[in-house]
């Protein structure tokens, strides 16, 4: 009983330190970890937890993959940073990888998500102007509706979502915005010639795992094509094999003109993010035009190489694709016994449920504490929806424990 109220006592210190000392930026649930492995992280009481954001699709390895931290330790010991002031011995080895994996001549690396997104938005607008010929500071660029690239000034320019927005203007010019799933909206915008490129997430995950119609993707990829303008795919949380394929495009045959990289291209160790784009586009940028201290790192290189190899040899798209299938199957029969859930979305083991409440009533929060309690950690995302998202090396045996804690969890409701 006594370590009991002392248990409590410190895991409530640590919330009321960050209320204190921390900008409010954020809305934590009230669950305080301290490590993580694997599909499983352990909070300062000690209680055990299925992982079921991973970081935003950022730890589809595993938390503290053995592969990966080691990777980490051995780099971390001999150099982490040079700047790309000079040549390193990581970079290079890295670059040529990671453009292989994905079949492309060049990539341009960088930090956080966000980072990659606006350098995408750069090498658009150089591209513009240098290859396809577009007046000089006339290019437009197209963001779906209801999508999330991250937070910077300009990126949020192109949000549609009050919260990212609002009193954070003025906004940057020149983006437009098209209906997300809507192949008109499209059509008539690609008719402006001075589009340059389409920033798209194959599934908009932060709106609640939104995915598209069948045929959308492939057709806005087309559509681009006709109109020279970039397709531009944002794969920071469907790609890694999240969706079950390595690209949530490889669903659908697509290879955009840029590709972007975040997230579990780290396998949540560091922050690092990658664009990749054939050379037509990539030697847009020159010398000086565009970087970063922390872009390239040796540390980030050697960590990201083996993030993606773990990918690989442990077949974690396969395993997302079956598992997903298992999952949304059972979630569906959950919804079909209680009328709680109103829609099962996602594809591999990136999906949401969406419950039957309006976006403000708190009772997606109240289930995320409830799953908490039943050792599952889920969080709202637009109020209704509920992502579930765990790490990829879930087991068969695992993911049917964490049906069990879901259905009983909205059994309780
Ligand atoms: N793009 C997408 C699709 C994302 O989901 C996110 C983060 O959630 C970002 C970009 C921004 O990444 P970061 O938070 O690392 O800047």
């Amino acid at each position: 009983m006594t370590t009991m109220t002392q248990a409590v006592t410190r895991s409530q210190k640590l919330i009321e330190k960050e209320e204190q000392y921390g900008a409010h930026n954020y809305h934590p649930l009230e669950a305080v970890i301290e490590r993580g492995q694997g599909v499983h992280v352990w909070d300062v009481e000690g209680k055990r937890y299925f992982d079921f954001l991973s970081a935003y699709s950022a730890v589809n390895q595993g938390h503290c993959h053995p592969r990966i931290i080691k990777a980490l330790t051995e780099q971390a010991q001999k150099l982490t940073l040079i700047s790309r002031a000079f040549y390193n011995t990581a970079l290079g080895p890295y670059e040529e990888y990671i453009t292989q994996l994905f079949g492309y001549d060049k990539v341009l690396p960088m930090n956080t998500g966000v980072e990659a997104v606006e350098t995408a938005l750069k090498l658009c607008r150089k591209w513009a102007y240098q290859v396809k010929g577009v007046p000089e500071n006339r290019a437009k660029i197209l963001f779906a509706t209801g999508n999330f690239h991250g937070r910077t000034l300009s990126v949020i320019s192109g949000s549609t979502d009050p919260s990212s927005r609002n009193d954070f203007g003025p906004y940057m010019p020149g983006w437009e915005m098209v209906e997300y799933n809507n192949l008109a909206s499209l059509q008539a915008a690609l008719e402006d010639p001075h589009v340059a490129g389409l920033l798209i997430e194959p599934i908009q995950g932060e709106a609640g795992v939104v995915v598209p119609d069948p045929g959308y993707l492939a057709e806005a990829f087309r559509l681009c094509r006709e109109k020279q303008v970039l397709f531009i795919g944002d794969e920071i949380q469907t790609g890694i094999a999240r969706t079950g394929k390595m690209l949530a495009l490889d669903h659908y045959g697509i290879q955009p003109d840029i590709l972007i990289l975040g997230k579990a291209l780290s396998g949540g160790v560091l922050p690092v993010s990658a664009v990749l784009a054939n050379d037509e586009i990539m030697l847009c940028i020159r010398p000086g035009e565009h970087g970063s201290t922390f872009g390239g790192n040796p540390l980030a290189c050697a960590v990201a190489r083996e993030a993606l190899q773990v990918v690989i040899d442990e077949k974690l798209a396969d395993n997302a694709q079956k598992l997903g299938e298992l999952f949304r199957a059972e979630l569906n029969k959950i919804r079909h016994e209680n009328d709680l859930i109103t829609l099962v979305r996602g594809q591999g083991l990136l999906n949401a449920i969406v419950i039957n409440t309006d976006e403000h009533s708190g009772l997606a929060w109240n289930i995320c504490l409830r799953f908490r309690d039943h050792g599952l950690l889920a969080k709202p995302t637009h109020g209704n929806k509920i992502r579930l998202a765990p790490p990829l090396v879930m087991t068969e045996n695992q993911i049917w424990e964490c049906v069990d804690i879901i259905r009983k969890t909205l059994l309780e409701f």
